[in-house]
């Protein structure tokens, strides 16, 4: 029988499971084997090498840097529990505005030129009058369930200025309350004045639905902290030149204003919309009487997942204007926590509540426990509050303060367990 065996250019062994390879022309033999190590050589130097999400900033913000979604979402996973299609609606919504950013900035130019990469070869050349339109999102759920969360652990990670604002505050210009353009400045300082910076950044609005007007017709007295807010954040939120106060709150005739373009800056809007819930309830409840099946059970499930059946239409009911909602076309809902979830608050995230008093307790030199039932047992106790996962810090604080009064000053205690006991039935 013929020998096929061939000597390895790398190991030089003699093996049949070699692979000619053409290297610019200078035909060489690697083994399988040889093959597989460098693969996991080079496998291993891409990933040390590569910069972590935490270090991208703008300034170094290319294709090659650029963090996946997945990247973006396992940063989302390490602190939020749950909540799995806001998160990946998230690091989508995300990963688009960066690319959005650098195809503003031009820096994919030099890159598209050079086709290093297989993305590249992709890249239509053509495409320079195409305009990648942004896609505002809008997180809807129940109080406490880990919205502003969501927002919070985002900036963290972001490499575009990123500011989170309250529209409870708002009202229109002229009225007491804050303007509108105060949004843009929290932004603006977190670019640290840099305008161009801010112009590319993403806010994140929090209790949207505070604005809502008071009821879907026009009233006829003036719905100051309403409708007229809604107006204004259109404006922004379409894009628009806005004169914002440099030192915030009022406007006023004799002051320099600073100019920002909204045009390209991403809009993350969140609210619990109470009573939304009831009017989707009350349009799908309609719509079930024609099924004739059991409606009963078809009811429960709308209950649990009337956030996720939330259309557009719906937030116009609820007293949001139409021109606004439609310029938060992502929709996406969280759900409500079970008690399972709670456990897992309490256990699970980077900086979860025990993992943060075990800390405090532990520069006192006292090794904390909780038992597996006193966990489950606060759990229910939250669940009970119907103020989401906020609940739990209130039970904690107040479980803990007396130990946390009384432990610093006991030298000889070495290790404190909390027992299902120590929680009491109030
Ligand atoms: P909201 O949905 O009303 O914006 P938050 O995000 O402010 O609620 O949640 C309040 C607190 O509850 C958070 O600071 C966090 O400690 C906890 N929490 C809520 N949801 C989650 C979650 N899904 N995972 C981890 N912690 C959560």
């Amino acid at each position: 029988m013929a020998n096929n065996s061939k000597m390895c250019s790398l190991c030089g062994k003699q093996t049949r499971n070699v692979v000619s390879l053409d290297l610019s022309g200078i035909a060489i033999d690697v083994c399988t084997q040889c093959i597989s190590m460098c693969t996991e050589i080079s496998e291993a130097y891409t990933n040390a090498t590569a910069p972590k999400v935490e270090e991208i900033s703008t300034d170094n913000l290319s294709f090659e840097t650029l963090p996946k979604p997945e990247e973006i979402k396992a940063v989302l996973d390490a602190y939020v529990v749950g909540q799995e299609d806001a998160k990946i609606t998230l690091s989508v919504a995300v990963y688009n505005h960066y690319k959005r950013v650098l195809s503003l900035s031009g820096k994919d130019e030099g890159k598209k030129k050079k086709g290093k990469t297989s993305d590249a070869k992709n890249v239509n050349t053509d495409d320079s009058d195409i305009e990648l339109e942004k896609s505002n999102v809008l997180l809807l759920g129940p109080t406490g369930v880990g919205k502003t969360l969501l927002a919070r652990t985002l900036a963290k990670t972001l490499s575009v200025p990123f500011a989170i604002a309250d529209a409870t505050t708002l009202t229109e210009a002229g009225y007491v309350g804050e303007d509108v353009e105060n949004i843009l400045l929290r932004l603006i300082q977190a670019a640290d004045f840099d305008i161009a910076k801010a112009e590319k950044g993403i806010i994140y609005i929090d209790e949207i639905d505070k604005i809502a007007r008071r009821s879907e017709n026009r009233s006829i007295t003036r719905d100051v902290s309403g409708e007229g807010v809604q107006q204004t954040l259109l404006k922004i939120l379409e894009g628009t030149v806005s004169n914002v106060p440099p030192q915030g709150g009022r406007k006023h005739p004799n002051q320099e204003y600073i100019q920002i373009n909204t045009a390209n800056i991403l809009f993350i809007c969140g609210g619990a919309f109470d009573g939304l819930t009831s009017l989707i309830e009350k349009r799908m409840g309609k719509q079930l009487i024609g099924y004739g099946t059991d409606i009963v059970s078809q009811k429960e499930k709308i209950e649990k997942d009337s956030y996720s059946n939330a259309t557009p239409h719906d937030l116009v009911k609820f007293g949001m204007i139409p021109e606004l909602v439609g310029r938060i076309p992502v929709l996406v809902a969280l759900e409500p926590l079970d008690e399972e979830a709670y456990v897992k608050i309490l256990n699970e995230p980077k900086n979860s509540l025990i993992k943060q008093y075990k800390k405090l307790f532990a520069l006192d030199n006292i090794d904390l426990e909780f038992t597996d039932e006193a966990i489950y047992k606060i759990a229910n106790k939250a669940k009970k509050m119907n103020t989401g996962a906020r609940g739990l810090r209130a039970i904690m604080e107040k479980l803990m303060l007396k130990h946390m009064y009384d432990a610093p000053s006991n030298k000889k205690l070495k290790k404190l367990t909390i027992t299902a006991d120590d929680i009491l039935d109030d």
